[in-house]
This record gives structure tokens, C-alpha cells and sequence, in this order.
């Protein structure tokens, strides 16, 4: 940043505010992440200078024989990691890599069941304001309305009645293991291709936390900045029948040149997912998880489920007595950063909600531990309870595990 303000003043004051905020808030949004110093130097590299359309070996412009050897680096560290035998990170996004996969394998019209996104599934799964949706003949599944568990003998019975051509799964706010085994055989017996978005999971997955998909899926994609912990990106995992068609579909199909600034920082994160060290922090990702739902649960929260078996908890707010919307408003103002999330059949709209969504993948990677959790859950309680009286202590408690825990020094 200071480099930028050596040029453009303007820009790097608002980047070194960003830098503050990071620094000074305790960040529980479950899609965010804290990437390496190392991740962050590739992406800010002069490979951003280079256009390399096509792939490795097979490309339509000169000059890219330094960047095949890291799109090769970044693609073997992927198969290694998720075992697959087939691997294209040159998505620009997670969106952008299920877009893909449907115009890979379906035509427009073309049926396929995806997890409502109002029971925690994406926007790309099928919502009907999303290309997904506009495109193909989305048929939502969800989570039974008792257990807030994915119901699977209604998946099965949909899959049955509808005979989709695609079944999707992966969620964006689903606190539980999804059993991707048994979605596999619902496809099979339907003879629908199987694609899992574990992008919420991936670093799950990488170290063993998840149980994977890769076995049971035709074709799995993911984001690379999430619990993976590395740039903003996506990419895809399949099966090596599938791999020309899914190729194809990302270029020429749906994308021009890839970042290959990004895919250096991918390659970084992926070698870093290879450590034990990552395997540690994926560990204490779930374990702060847990803490931070027993102790929210201690304090009288509802949560969706009951639990967690993953990396994010969904509060439902209702017993609370406010909506989403206003406790991720009076969070933002005691530094701690949330987002207002849709509940199960909530009876607000969107932009209100009945819950918010907590992870713990960036405060981990901060160094936060159990105990720090206890904090948490005390500062979400007394913001959500009694906010006027408690806001300044709530706030010098997270000041205090900001200062304990620091950020980028
Ligand atoms: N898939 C899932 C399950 C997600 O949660 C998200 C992002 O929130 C995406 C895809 C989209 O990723 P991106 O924002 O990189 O397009």
C-alpha cells in the first residue's frame, strides 16, 4: 500500500483504510479468509501483464512458456490435493466455473435439481434471478423444516419425479455435513451427472475435515478464496472423460484470458494446502466452530440444525427478538463483521432475514483458539440484548483480541 501512495494518493488511502478495518474488526463472515503474505505478493506480480489464452502448451499467444510451468505447478498441487483426475483452474470466479459446467453439460431448458437459496443453497444453483435459473429448468431441493438437515428422501423422491439431467449440491449456509455418497446414488439411479460446489468447504476437504466429493462426483468446482484460503478465483475438478468437454466450456466456452497473476497465488495456496500446518488450521477452523456454537447456545441463540459439523454456524434470530439486518448493523458498529442470512422458510424478505451466518475461517487464520470463542459469543449476546448499555465494553473486547491476535504486522 505504501508503494501504491507513492503513486496515486487517492487510491492507496482508501486500500490503507481496508487494511485498518481489517486490523481492527473480528472478521466471522464464513466465505472470507485471511490469505499468506505469499498468496498476496503472486496476485500483486507482473504475470499480470501476460495474456495466455488457451492452455498449457496450447496457446494462442507467444510468450507463455514461464507461465505454462505455473498453470502446470498450480493444476498438478490440485490433482495431488483432491486426488482428481482432471483439474482447470482458469475460472475467475466460483460463479463462473458452475456457468461452465452447465453449458458444458446441459442445454438450455435442460432439467436439474439445486439446494434452494433460500435454504442456504447459491445464487448460481438455480435462483431465478441468476443466468442459472433464466437458462436451465431448476428444480429447488432443501432442508426438512424439524431437523434444518438436507431432506434426502425428498431429494430422491424430486430427482425421481422430475428425471433431471443434473443434480447439483453444495451450499453457501449450511451448517452440516452434506452426505454426498447417498446424493450420488440418487443420481445414478436417475441417470443424472452428479456436480458438487464444495466452494464454502474446499480447505475442509483439502485436509480431511469434509468428507470429499471427488470420489462420488462427476464434476466438482469451488472457490479458491474461501476456507481454501487462497485469491479470489474458482476452479474445477472431474473425472478425465469429462475433462475436453469441461475445457472447452471455460475457454473458448464462457471465458477469454486467464489471470495468470492468480493462478500463480493458486498455485502458492495450493502447496501451502498440501502442509501439515494447513491440515492444523482447517482442525482449529471446525474446532472454533464448535466452541463458538456451544457457547452462542449456552447463552439461549437458536440455531439453525442445533449445531455445526463444518466451519459456519446460521443463527436464527426470531427468539432474539431482531432481524438480521439490525444485528449485523449494531455488530458492524462494535468491529465485528457479520452478514444478515435468510433462515430456513424465513417469514422476512432478503433484506431483512431472521439470521445471520458466522464462520470462523478468517478469525482462525488470525490465531483466535476456543477460549477467544467464549469471547465472541459474549460480545454477539450482549450486542444483540442490550446494546445500548454494553457497546463500548464490547467494543474494547474486541479491540483486545485484535491486539492479541495481530494482523499483517
Ligand atoms: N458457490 C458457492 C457455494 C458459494 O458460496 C459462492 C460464493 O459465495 C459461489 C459459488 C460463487 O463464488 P464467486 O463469488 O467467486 O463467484
Amino acid at each position: 500500500i505504501g508503494f501504491v501512495g507513492q503513486y496515486d494518493k487517492e487510491v492507496a488511502e482508501a486500500m490503507n483504510h481496508e487494511l485498518l478495518r481489517q486490523r481492527r474488526n473480528l472478521e466471522l463472515i464464513a466465505s472470507e479468509n485471511i490469505v499468506t503474505p505469499a498468496v498476496m505478493a503472486a496476485m500483486g506480480s507482473v504475470l499480470t501483464n501476460k495474456y495466455a489464452e488457451g492452455y498449457s502448451g496450447k496457446r494462442y499467444y507467444g510468450g507463455c512458456e514461464c507461465v505454462d510451468v505455473v498453470e502446470d505447478i498450480a493444476i498438478a498441487r490440485a490433482k495431488e490435493l483432491f486426488g482428481a483426475e482432471h483439474v482447470n483452474v482458469q475460472p475467475h470466479s466460483g460463479a463462473q466455473a458452475n456457468l461452465a459446467v452447465y453449458f458444458a453439460l446441459l442445454n438450455p431448458g435442460d432439467t436439474v435439481l439445486g439446494m434452494n437459496l433460500a435454504h442456504g443453497g447459491h445464487l448460481t444453483h438455480g435462483s431465478p434471478v441468476n443466468m442459472s435459473g433464466k437458462y436451465y429448468n431448476f428444480v429447488p431441493y432443501g432442508v426438512d423444516s424439524e431437523t434444518g438437515r438436507i431432506d434426502y428422501d425428498k431429494l430422491r423422491a424430486l430427482a425421481i419425479e422430475n428425471k433431471p439431467k443434473l443434480i447439483v449440491a453444495g451450499a453457501s449456509a449450511y451448517p452440516r455435513a452434506i452426505d454426498f455418497a447417498k446424493i450420488s446414488e440418487i443420481a445414478k439411479e436417475v441417470g443424472a451427472y452428479f456436480m458438487v460446489d464444495m466452494a464454502h468447504i474446499a480447505g475442509l476437504v483439502a485436509a480431511g475435515e469434509h468428507a470429499s466429493p471427488v470420489p462420488y462426483a462427476d464434476v466438482v468446482t469451488t472457490t479458491t478464496h474461501k476456507t481454501l484460503r487462497g485469491p479470489r478465483g474458482g476452479m474445477i475438478l472431474c473425472k478425465e472423460e469429462l475433462g475436453k468437454q469441461i475445457d472447452k466450456a471455460i475457454f473458448p466456452g464462457t471465458q477469454g484470458g486467464p489471470l495468470m497473476h492468480v493462478i500463480a497465488a493458486k498455485a502458492v495456496c495450493l502447496g501451502e494446502a498440501l502442509s501439515d500446518s494447513f491440515k492444523a488450521y482447517q482442525h482449529q477452523v471446525v474446532k472454533n466452530a464448535a466452541a463458538l456454537a456451544e457457547a452462542l447456545s449456552k447463552k439461549g441463540f437458536s440455531l439453525v440444525s442445533g449445531g455445526t459439523d463444518n466451519h459456519l454456524i446460521l443463527l436464527d434470530l426470531r427468539s432474539m427478538n431482531i432481524t438480521g439486518k439490525e444485528l449485523e448493523k449494531r455488530l458492524d458498529t462494535v468491529y465485528i463483521t457479520v452478514n444478515k442470512n435468510a433462515i430456513p422458510d424465513d417469514p422476512q424478505s432478503p433484506f431483512v432475514t431472521s439470521g445471520i451466518r458466522i464462520g470462523t475461517p478468517a478469525v482462525t487464520s488470525r490465531g483466535l483458539k476456543e477460549e477467544d470463542m467464549e469471547v465472541i459469543a459474549d460480545c454477539i449476546y450482549k450486542t444483540a440484548t442490550d446494546y445500548e448499555n454494553t457497546a463500548e465494553d464490547v467494543r474494547a473486547a474486541v479491540s483486545a483480541l485484535c491486539a492479541k491476535y495481530p494482523l499483517y504486522e
